[in-house]
């Protein structure tokens, strides 16, 4: 399977790749992560990645056209037929039925949101379905994003030996 991430701290997932089972299907080639960082496509001079939200509120969004170039990108990296995932309080929980229907995918990409999160035109435009990792709120997607490969990696056929994954 090949994971896009895209994330504006893809440091993040380093010590998370080093170990465990992740660690073992990116060894075995069972697994490919690759990160794209909305702040090398922002085409603001200063790499700006946040804007004011649209129509008025407090703080800040993550602005649709890095986030949509990275998209793009992933999906010239690691296929057209991917599912995009945004990581969200909002979406539906995580659950181990839903990680095994991943499965079904060979190229998945998922968005890392930060600040107030994305910004809901990206949503309708981008974003195949929103997964949540439970009821609180986190300051960014990246620990969900480990969650949700953690949960996936172990289940990919070859990587551990047992047939049980639970
Ligand atoms: N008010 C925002 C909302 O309701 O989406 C909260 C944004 S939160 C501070 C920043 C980012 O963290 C979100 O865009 C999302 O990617 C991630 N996040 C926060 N809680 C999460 C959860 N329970 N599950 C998955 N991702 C979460």
């Amino acid at each position: 399977m090949k994971i896009g991430i895209i994330t504006i701290f893809p440091e993040m997932f380093f010590s998370f790749m080093d170990y465990g089972i992740t660690n073992r299907a990116l060894k075995k080639n069972l697994l490919t992560l690759k990160f794209l960082n909305p702040r090398n496509f922002s085409s603001d001079k200063r790499k700006k990645i946040d804007s004011k939200i649209y129509g008025g509120g407090s703080g800040m969004l993550m602005t649709i056209q890095p986030i949509k170039d990275a998209i793009h990108q992933a999906k010239i990296y690691i296929g057209n037929f991917s599912k995009v995932i945004y990581l969200s309080p909002q979406g539906d929980k995580l659950c181990q039925s839903k990680v095994m229907k991943f499965l079904d995918y060979s190229n998945i990409i998922i968005v890392c949101g930060r600040y107030k999160g994305i910004d809901e035109r990206l949503i309708i435009s981008e974003i195949d379905e929103e997964v949540s990792i439970g009821d609180y709120v986190i300051s960014g997607g990246e620990l969900g994003a480990m969650i949700l490969i953690d949960s996936i990696s172990r289940v990919i056929p070859g990587v551990i030996k047992k047939k049980i994954h639970i």
